[in-house]
Order: structure tokens, then C-alpha cells, then sequence
């Protein structure tokens, strides 16, 4: 079928010739399904070398090469080095393996190419349906109102933008922050664990608070925060005649995945009027799971809830939601009139923008489809078996590093991540902390396994997060095989004369 939708015969962006671009949309197809399938026998991650660094940089290509040529260059250049979050053992930071199904309902989104921000059309309602099963899944309110975006900082920064505006006792939409009319206006303080996640850094400076009205509670043993402590906080606060307006609880931290007693502090912001916030970014999907659910009991009354579907829900990056319980509290911060995007009564615009309505963004992809598609192809209850499955990897694993003399374990396992470090005997805190950063780095570039890092109470730990659906058990003995031999060998390399040591490490 030969194109003739070009007027004057060159500029088009659709192809010269459809049959051939049928041709290579299977070679991609084929070509990503091979690669899904292969991706346990490939390292998880190798250094993207010097003359692919070159290849992908470039001058701006001026005239095109055609999409074969482009496509050749994706399969050499960008298909073969990929973070490898896809891979079995990839476990650093958090970080899902994205599904394929995920991967071609993007695609057909992308075919779509609707922006979901209303508009009476199919996108719309899909996107309306994954919002009321998402609050359903999470255990909130029928009603609750809700907006899929591009992650857990996004989702987390609404959440806070819609409780400053609605506890702020001024109106923040038209008077901002600053004192007006020599008005006094309350110093605004919000609070949450020193494990708070660093978006509420970036949401304090984006909502013109400042870092100083952000107060960092701290933890007891098990990383959770010290609820008496934030008592005491928010009181001193109001003596000093500061507004207290927001208490994040965090279902999952990212450092050691403790959760905050919610039950608890959802009984302290009802009685200080305070707004209660959960960042569960991936540790909300607890609720999801019958087993898991009294780990993060009180979340359910939460104000707002922000949690990711591209970390737990394993869907293809970019994708998060923010629930917020009123709908009006929701829509204040985001609430616009623009004449010439009002609602009709008829045609397509009869929805009016409701999207647009719940968050910074006006044009916004379809990234709804992948979720209504995953959960109606797999249904929700393989989501919960693979959400326990990792918990229980996460716990095993814990176990097996405890009963290891050459481990140790840093944190309490409670939830999916898991942070240990190699010890020996006579090693001070600082060689244990430069022993096992080498060790992790060493893991990391063999290709075994992507595990990250972090400190704890001064401690460089072995982080291991596990959102991936496919780690077996094997991999976890893998891991630990691993470190535990890289550990030896690198002492026995500290142990020998620097000549001989440097010799061995080339
Ligand atoms: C990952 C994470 C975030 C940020 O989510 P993104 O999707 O990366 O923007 C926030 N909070 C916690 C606890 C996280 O683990």
C-alpha cells in the first residue's frame, strides 16, 4: 500500500510504504519478544562501552536515515546495555521489571496517542475505572479521587500540595504565601521520619515552604517513626505559634522498607486536625495482600495516598497514583477555567477536562490502558501472589543471611528490602564500611546481580529491594554465594603484600 497522504509529495512523518513498515514493526516485535524471553542468560548489567557512548551522542541529524537505519542503531547501541532492572537478579534502589504485556499495551497507547485528561472518549473512562479499582485495591473509600502520573515524587507532591492548600488558613490559590496587606500569616510546618523519602525535600522548595518547615522525626530501632516524638514536635510547633498541617507516614521506606505505625498516626492527625498523608510508594501494596494488610492497617485513613505501579505492580515506567479521600480538597490546588477549554453539552469535550482539574499537568499520556489490560489479562490476584512472593524471598533471604557467620544483617526484615553487610573478625567499623562498598560494586560489575547500597547508623549496607516477579529462590543463594566469596577474596587480597594484591586484582 503506497502512501498518498502527502500533498506535496516529501514531508510526512507516516511511512513511504506501509507494507515495509509492517515488516519491521513485526522485526521489533520479534525482536523484543526474544530479548524478554533471553533475559535470565544475559548479565544484568554490563558498562555501555567508549564507541557506543560515541555512536549515541551525534550530531543532530539534519536529514533522516530512514527508520531501518534508526532501528538498527536502537538494537546495537541501546537494546544491549540496559540498566537490566528486567533481569532476575536486579534488586538495586527500587525498581520493577516492567511486564510484556505492559510493554505492547504502551505501545497501543501510544498507537491511540489520547490525551487523557477527559473528553468523551474510551481513554477517558478506562483511566475513570483504574482510578476507582486502584482506591479499591488500596483498601480506599469508593468515591475517592484519584490521578495516575508519572511516578511516587509526582504523586507525593500533589498529595502535600492539596493538604497545604486545604489546611493552610489563608487561601493559598490567591495569595500565595507571601504576607498580604500586613496580614500575619503562620510559619506552615509539615512532618515525617529522617526515612522520609528526599521528594519531600523538593516538595517543600516547590511549594515555596523552605526545607525548614519540613521536621524530621526521628525513628526508634526498627526504622519507624517515633509517634511520641512527632507528638511532642507538633506541640512545641504550636507554642511557638507555627501551623502544623501535615504528617507523612511512609508504608515501605526506601532505605530498609520499615513502616510507620499508620494506625497510630492516623489517630494523631485526627486529633491535631492535621492532614495524614501515606507515601507508600511501594510498600502500599501490603494492603493488597491479605497476609501483609496489618502491616500497613491505618492506612486506609489516610487523606491522600501516593504509591507507584512501576515499582510493586511491576507495569512499565512511568507510572504512579495519587488517591486523595475529598475530591474538593483534590481539585483545589488544580482547579482552572480557561475558555477555551470549557465543557460543552454535546460532542467531544461534553466530559469536560477532569484530569486537568487534579494536577499540574494538562496534556498527559493514556498510561491507564496498561493497567486495565494487566488487570484484566493476569487479574489482581497474581499481583497479591507475586507481591507475598517477594516478601517471603525478602524474609528468606534475611534468614539465610543470619544464619551466615561471615553476614550480618542491618535492619529489620519486614516488608521486601533487605540490608546486610560481609563481616570478619578484627575488621574496624570503617574497613567494613570500604570492604563491603567494594564488594557491592564488584557484584555489581560481574554481571551477577544488581543489588545497591546504602548506610545505616553509619554502616554501609548491601541493599536488596525486591519488586521483581522474576527472582526464584536460587537467585537469592546466588547473591549470597557471591558476596560471601567476594568478601574472601577480598581480604585475602588485603591480607597479601600490595605488590601481590594489585597483581591479583588485574
Ligand atoms: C521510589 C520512592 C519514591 C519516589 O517514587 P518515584 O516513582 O521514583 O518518583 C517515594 N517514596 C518512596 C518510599 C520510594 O521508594
Amino acid at each position: 500500500m503506497k502512501n498518498d497522504d502527502s500533498p506535496d509529495g516529501a514531508a510526512t512523518l507516516d511511512p513511504a510504504d506501509w507494507e515495509a513498515f509492517r515488516a519491521l514493526a513485526h522485526r521489533m516485535v520479534d525482536d523484543m519478544v526474544e530479548n524478554l524471553a533471553s533475559v535470565r542468560e544475559r548479565p544484568v548489567w554490563r558498562p555501555v562501552p567508549a564507541e557506543t557512548r560515541a555512536r549515541i551522542a551525534g550530531p543532530l541529524p539534519e536529514d533522516g536515515e530512514g527508520a531501518d537505519a534508526a532501528y538498527e542503531a536502537f538494537r546495537r547501541d541501546v537494546l544491549a546495555y540496559p540498566l537490566g532492572n528486567g533481569h532476575p537478579r536486579f534488586w538495586g534502589w527500587v525498581i520493577g521489571n516492567g511486564t510484556p504485556l505492559g510493554m505492547l499495551a504502551d505501545m497501543l497507547s501510544a498507537g491511540l496517542n489520547s490525551p487523557s485528561t477527559g473528553y468523551d472518549q474510551s481513554a477517558f473512562l478506562v483511566e475513570n475505572q483504574v482510578v476507582t479499582w486502584l482506591a479499591e485495591l488500596m483498601g480506599m473509600p469508593a468515591g475517592t479521587s484519584g490521578l495516575l502520573v508519572s511516578g511516587g515524587s509526582m504523586a507525593n507532591v500533589i498529595a502535600l500540595t492539596a493538604a497545604r492548600n486545604a489546611k493552610a488558613p489563608f487561601d493559598v490559590r490567591r495569595d500565595g504565601l507571601q504576607s498580604r496587606g500586613g496580614a500575619a500569616r503562620p510559619e506552615l510546618v509539615f512532618y515525617g521520619s529522617t526515612e522520609t523519602h528526599s521528594w519531600a525535600i523538593k516538595a517543600a522548595d516547590l511549594l515555596g515552604l523552605g526545607d525548614a518547615s519540613f521536621r524530621r522525626i526521628a525513628v526508634n530501632a526498627a526504622y519507624e517513626i517515633d509517634v511520641a516524638a512527632l507528638r511532642a514536635a507538633i506541640a512545641a510547633d504550636r507554642a511557638a505559634g507555627r501551623r502544623p498541617f501535615c504528617a507523612i507516614g511512609t508504608a515501605g521506606t526506601v532505605n530498609t522498607g520499615a513502616t510507620d505505625d499508620l494506625l497510630a498516626l492516623a489517630d494523631l492527625c485526627a486529633a491535631e486536625g492535621l492532614w495524614f498523608h501515606v507515601d507508600g510508594a511501594f510498600g502500599a501494596w501490603a494492603a493488597a495482600v491479605p497476609s501483609l494488610a496489618p502491616l500497613v492497617r491505618g492506612m486506609e485513613r489516610a487523606d491522600s495516598l501516593a504509591f507507584d505501579l512501576h515499582k510493586w505492580g511491576y507495569l512499565p515506567y512511568e507510572l504512579g497514583c495519587v488517591l486523595v479521600r475529598s475530591g474538593e480538597d483534590h481539585a483545589r490546588p488544580f482547579r482552572v477555567q480557561s475558555s477555551y477549554l470549557k465543557r460543552a453539552h454535546r460532542g467531544p469535550i461534553s466530559e469536560g477536562l477532569p484530569y486537568a482539574d487534579l494536577g499540574p499537568q494538562l496534556s498527559r499520556g493514556f498510561k491507564a490502558l496498561k493497567v486495565w489490560m494487566s488487570f484484566k489479562a493476569h487479574g489482581v490476584s497474581t499481583y497479591r501472589r507475586l507481591v507475598a512472593r517477594n516478601v517471603a524471598q525478602a524474609r528468606r533471604l534475611g534468614a539465610l543471611v543470619e544464619a551466615h557467620p561471615s553476614l550480618e544483617l542491618l535492619a529489620p526484615v519486614s516488608l521486601n528490602v533487605v540490608c546486610f553487610r560481609f563481616v570478619a573478625p578484627g575488621l574496624s567499623g570503617e574497613e567494613l564500611n570500604e570492604v563491603n562498598e567494594e564488594i557491592l560494586l564488584r557484584i555489581q560489575e560481574s554481571g551477577l546481580a544488581v543489588p545497591s547500597g546504602t548506610s545505616l547508623g553509619g554502616r554501609f549496607a548491601i541493599r536488596v529491594a525486591n519488586t521483581n516477579y522474576r527472582s526464584r529462590d536460587e537467585d537469592f543463594d546466588l547473591l549470597v554465594k557471591g558476596v560471601v566469596e567476594t568478601g574472601e577474596a577480598l581480604l585475602a587480597e588485603r591480607a597479601a603484600p600490595a605488590g601481590q594484591a594489585a597483581r591479583s586484582s588485574t
